[in-house]
């Protein structure tokens, strides 16, 4: 058994857990920093894995966060293709599944998100697959050959994004899901429609109001029987069913957890310095629950904006900078033409405002509830996100109409 000591010990070398490295060193130039992360790659973006590995806008050799020489230079000790297995908050130490006991000073859980997997007859079969890592990416590029077909299951926002990148790149899609239009939660209902029908125009085959039953293989294609009892045929399946954030080492440590209305473990509880119940441990990405000030409740994003800025805010906390965690995270995503940035509260279900000048294309929606604006969403209009905030954070009653032109 090995053992290794380090002031500053960040679990899951993600884009929160690859930030906090350059947050401790804004603070302290010398304190041993080691980070562990399951997968066999250096640290990597996942946007590109959806959009830009595909419009051929990038190559995978782009897409990692830093080179090795980063590390190297930041004397930080890279454990990577190795998972933490066990916590212990008492004796600050962590055990990885290869033997090695961590001690730490600090501790960062950037454990981010696990994705949900369909447990259907046929689901373990090898031509269906979920897109989360560069793995997966590479195994579904394998099957995304010209001509060929593929269900994809889900539309939210890996369903969404990856049906218009296949589609693009030649390979015949349909898509199935439960509602009634694209990225349901995010989209009012008009822009939601208006993205479905453009889909179609591309060519994407929708089946709204349902879901997949079963799969089988016959004659080296994948038949999968849907709950309403229709079958479609394809060479692959892809499935985005959402994501669970991953709170294994937390939960085993009993560090406290949010707890969703009904009743269920989501997330790990942090303070406004994204500590978690243990001072000594912060937690920071899609795995934390913490309080905007700003929305004025408590919330767990699944963006890269909110992981870049957590993780490297955690960082500094890490290394004694005290700093509450004020910043109000965008996220962005590129549907076929439609490309959008996004801030705050964005809801279907919200009221909205919509001051387009090209209707359901180009424009900015403004999400509102008690007729404050809580939420701004801009459709192929580009760098306006600091005006966004500024908006929310100003927190007054509009006159809906009067928002014309606030942003353009
Ligand atoms: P993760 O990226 O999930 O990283 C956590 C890492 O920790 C993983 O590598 C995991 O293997 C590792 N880990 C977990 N447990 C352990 C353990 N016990 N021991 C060691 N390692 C462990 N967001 C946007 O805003 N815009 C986009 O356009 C966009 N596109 C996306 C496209 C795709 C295909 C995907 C999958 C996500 C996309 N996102 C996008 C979301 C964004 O990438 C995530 O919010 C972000 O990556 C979260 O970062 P994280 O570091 O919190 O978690
Ligand atoms: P998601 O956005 O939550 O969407 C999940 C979709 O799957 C929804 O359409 C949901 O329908 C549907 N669904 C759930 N169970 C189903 C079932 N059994 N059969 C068929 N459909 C089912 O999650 P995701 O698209 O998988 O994305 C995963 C993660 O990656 C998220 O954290 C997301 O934020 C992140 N991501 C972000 C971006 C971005 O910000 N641009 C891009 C890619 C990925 P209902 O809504 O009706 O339940």
């Amino acid at each position: 058994m090995t053992e290794h000591h380090c002031d500053y010990l960040i679990i899951g070398a993600g884009l929160a857990g690859t930030s906090a490295i350059e947050g401790i060193r804004k603070l302290d130039p010398k304190g041993s920093i080691a980070l562990i992360g399951t997968e066999n790659h250096l640290p990597y973006d996942r946007p590109p894995l959806s959009k830009k590995l595909w419009s051929g806008k990038k190559k995978v050799g782009d897409i990692f966060l830093k080179d090795q020489a980063f590390y190297d230079q930041n004397g930080v000790t890279l454990a990577i293709g190795r998972t933490a297995i066990s916590l212990d908050t008492q004796r600050k130490e962590v055990r990885d599944d290869a033997a090695t006991t961590w001690r730490y000073g600090k501790l960062l859980l950037a454990t981010g998100g696990k994705i949900r997997k369909l447990t259907l007859p046929g689901g373990d079969l090898k031509e269906v697959c979920y897109l989360r890592t560069l793995d997966d990416y590479l195994r579904i590029r394998d099957y995304a050959v010209e001509g060929s077909s593929a269900l994809v299951i889900g539309g939210g926002f890996i369903g969404s994004e990856i049906a218009a990148a296949l589609t693009v790149n030649k390979v015949k899609v349909t898509m199935i899901f439960p509602g009634t239009r694209l990225v349901q939660h995010v989209f009012p209902e008009g822009l939601g429609l208006a993205i479905k029908r453009r889909y179609e125009e591309h060519g994407v085959q929708i089946v709204t109001g349902d879901a997949p039953a079963a799969f089988a293989r016959q004659n080296g294609r994948i038949v999968t029987t849907t709950r309403n009892g229709q079958t479609i045929e394809s060479d692959f399946v892809i499935a985005g069913i959402g994501v669970a954030p991953d709170v294994s080492l937390a939960q085993q440590a009993g560090l406290t957890l949010h707890r969703t209305n009904a009743g269920s473990d989501d997330g790990i509880s942090v303070n406004t310095f994204l500590q978690t119940s243990d001072p000594d441990i912060y937690a920071a990405g899609d795995n934390a629950w913490w309080y905007s000030p700003d929305l004025k409740q408590p919330l767990r994003l699944e963006h890269w904006d909110n992981a870049l800025n957590q993780g490297a805010w955690a960082g500094r906390n890490m290394a004694g900078a005290g700093e509450a965690f004020t910043y109000l995270p965008y996220f962005f995503s590129d549907l076929f033409e439609l490309g959008y940035e996004a801030v705050g509260r964005i809801n279907g279900t919200l009221e909205t405002y919509a001051d387009w000048k090209k209707v359901n294309d180009t424009g900015v929606i403004y999400f509102l509830e008690k007729s404050k604006v809580v939420g701004v969403m801009m459709c192929n209009v580009w760098d306006k996100v600091p005006m966004a905030r500024e908006l929310i954070r100003k927190n007054q009653v509009v006159v809906p109409d009067k928002l014309r032109g606030a942003i353009k």
